[in-house]
């Protein structure tokens, strides 16, 4: 078994369990992309088992903090098991599930979501790659299906020195699937949607969107960043008057207004615009167009800390164009889905967005991902979606 040992004061992050043991923590050591290293203090003592990935700055991420776990295939079928078990505890109406959630199950960058009978998975790590073929037994066997689709797309890979690949890695079937959420169901595409095909995190959001929509009644709503209309749908189930809904993708527009007839719901309530949301927002700004409720759904601004500040500006020129075209007495749903943007701080880009455009609101709530994205004590990077709900003033 190959070691790595960490340079005076690294372990105190592994003494709390915290995943990541960053290059420049290691004093010396290496290992093939993958392999499992023991790790150690600088005093010698026993820290952690690890994935070593030597092309990431993210060097190594650990399996297990146990000096007595084995890391063998037990393992993975055992870890895989808990945290598929663990879905029963949570409250998800959907037959969308995100299975494993990387990290915060205990297995660094392996991302598995459930849509019906299908799996599809993202190996993002060089640990979750070398155990690919493990990983998706175990997967199958926990769950009892016979298709597992990869959608190892992501440009993360790319920090791990791995290359993309899709495809199907057990079993066949349609890439086209429906699936059922809450009270509406939603046509995805696992291998060309985004992600793993559709942004199951914010599943709760939408009801929630939805409860607003009914208890308000909302007339004009806007949705920004529609993707394949997910709020959209929502929100005229719901009984919103008109949905104004805007993306720049073609593809997920097309989705999205096949997903209406899914539903039942006429065409006619809906707008789809291919544009790009902050011309838009200042468009509708100039012609005077108001909505009563808003939703900003953007993709992630600031993958890291280091963009943070470049982002916390785009972040707050929607908001402010936003809070400019909302009724007086309209209510805002706002998201932030950047790893690099804490909650703390993303409240206050929204509280001086409204600020510079003279709107104050009641903060009516406080929301993150859906609970089959769970952050735990021990990572609190895995807290990446955070939303306000406003209600103007
Ligand atoms: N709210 C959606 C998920 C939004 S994901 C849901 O519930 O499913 C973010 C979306 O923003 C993607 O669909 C992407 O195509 C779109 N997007 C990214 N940049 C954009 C821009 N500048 N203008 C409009 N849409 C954009």
């Amino acid at each position: 078994m190959k070691t790595i040992r960490l340079r005076e004061g690294k372990e105190r992050s592994l003494l709390r369990r915290h995943p990541w043991i960053f290059e420049s923590a290691i004093a010396r050591g290496g290992a093939d992309a993958g392999e499992t290293v023991r790790v150690e203090s600088s005093d010698g003592k026993f820290l952690a088992w690890a994935a070593f990935s030597p092309a990431s700055r993210i060097r190594a991420r650990v399996w297990s903090f146990d000096e007595a776990q084995r890391i063998d295939a037990a393992f993975f079928v055992a870890t895989c098991q808990y945290a598929i078990r663990a879905r029963a505890r949570f409250d998800i109406n959907s037959d969308g599930q995100r299975l494993i959630h990387a990290e915060s199950d205990g297995l660094p960058g392996l991302i598995v979501d459930r849509y019906g009978d299908t799996l599809v998975a993202q190996f993002l790590s060089a640990g979750a790659e070398r155990w690919k073929s493990v990983l998706c037994d175990a997967l199958l066997a926990e769950t009892g299906l016979d298709r597992l689709y990869e959608r190892s797309d992501a440009s993360s890979r790319a920090l791990e020195g791995l290359p993309e690949v899709t495809g199907w890695l057990r079993g066949e079937g349609p890439t086209e699937l429906v699936l059922r959420e809450h009270d509406w169901r939603l046509a995805i595409n696992i291998a060309t949607g985004h992600k793993t095909g559709f942004y199951l995190d914010q599943r709760d959001s939408r009801r929630k969107f939805a409860d607003y929509t009914r208890r308000l009644r909302f007339g004009r709503v806007l949705n920004c960043f529609c993707y394949t209309g997910g709020f959209t749908v929502a929100a005229l189930q719901a009984g919103a008057v008109h949905v104004t809904s805007i993306d720049s993708s073609a593809p997920a527009l097309q989705q999205a207004a096949a997903n209406l007839a899914l539903n039942g719901l006429d065409g006619a309530r809906a707008t789809w615009l291919d544009a790009d949301v902050n011309a838009s927002l200042r468009r509708f700004g100039d012609e005077g167009q108001r909505f009563d409720a808003i939703i900003l759904d953007p993709p992630k601004f600031a993958p890291t800390v280091a963009h943070a500040e470049r982002a916390a500006r785009a972040y707050k020129d929607i908001n402010r164009l936003a809070f400019k075209i909302l009724e007086p007495g309209g209510v805002l749903f706002t998201y932030s889905c950047s790893g690099g943007i804490s909650a703390d701080l993303f409240h206050k880009i929204v509280a001086s967005a409204g600020t510079d455009a003279g709107v104050d609101g009641f903060i009516s709530e406080r929301l993150g991902g859906a609970p089959d994205h769970p952050m735990t004590i021990c990572f609190p990077e895995g807290e990446y979606l955070k939303g306000l709900v406003v209600m103007r003033k």
